[in-house]
């Protein structure tokens, strides 16, 4: 049994793992801080954005500046606050002059997110906008406005989540009507956090090579030392 403790260790060395990277070379050597995301890490909602801006590159942490007050206020208006849940991006660097991330630099940064998903085991997954919808849901091809508001049940790596797309924030600020199907959208997360949450798939089993007995006996004999002493015990 994975214990909640084991897994918040587990996300702290990817964290650890995180900060060092350099495999987007441009975002490596401009970036102040490796934004992984924040909140806790044994929630049942995650929010996934797209991208650190300025402020968060600057404070090390997600949506921090205008965008990040207004996901306050709808968390607010159901009832939630950040310490209810986590919130991490698509990806965990700022590109430079906030620029939309690049195909490779998502690529990159994939497995930061997989695994943050597969340690915090959240039932609810929101993605804020196209690029975080596009890659959980694996489909290029479908866009925000066809998808928010709508939630459907997802096998992202190892786990089973109930995905519900919504509007970023930051298209919400200056669009009142956004504002206001965003709100909306956001007003359905407690009946689907109060949903059972979806069935687990089986993990994957991994079998044991057993080696026939006669190779055990042959590769034992290989390992005896000339003269047949018996040297140590391991
Ligand atoms: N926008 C995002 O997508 N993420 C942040 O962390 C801040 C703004």
């Amino acid at each position: 049994m994975v214990t909640a403790a084991s897994r918040r260790e587990q996300l702290k060395a990817v964290l650890e793992q995180a900060r060092g990277c350099t495999r987007c070379a441009q975002l490596a050597a401009t970036r102040t801080s490796v934004v992984f995301g924040a909140g806790n890490a044994d929630a049942d909602l995650l929010f996934v954005g797209e991208a650190p801006g300025a402020n968060e590159d600057k404070l090390g942490l997600p949506f921090v500046g205008q965008a990040g007050k207004l996901l306050d206020q709808l968390l607010g208006e159901i009832g939630l606050g950040r310490g209810d849940v986590f919130i991490a991006n698509t990806l965990k660097c700022r590109p430079p002059g906030n620029r939309d991330p690049l195909p490779g630099e998502i690529a990159n940064c994939q497995d930061y997110l997989f695994r943050q998903l597969e340690l915090i085991q959240p039932k609810v997954v929101c993605t804020l906008g196209n690029f975080a919808t596009k890659l959980l849901r694996g489909d290029p091809g479908t866009g925000i406005t066809r998808l928010h508001g709508r939630d459907e049940i997802r096998v992202i790596g190892p786990r089973a989540v109930r995905l519900y797309p919504l509007y970023h924030p930051a298209a919400a600020l200056y669009t009142r009507s956004l504002l206001e199907i965003l709100r909306a959208d956001f007003a359905r997360i407690p009946d689907l956090l109060a949903l059972e949450p979806p069935p687990q798939p089986a993990p994957a089993v991994v079998e044991p090579v057993v080696p026939e007995p006669e190779a055990l006996v042959e590769e034992v004999a290989r390992e005896e030392p000339p003269g047949g002493e018996q040297l140590g015990l391991f």
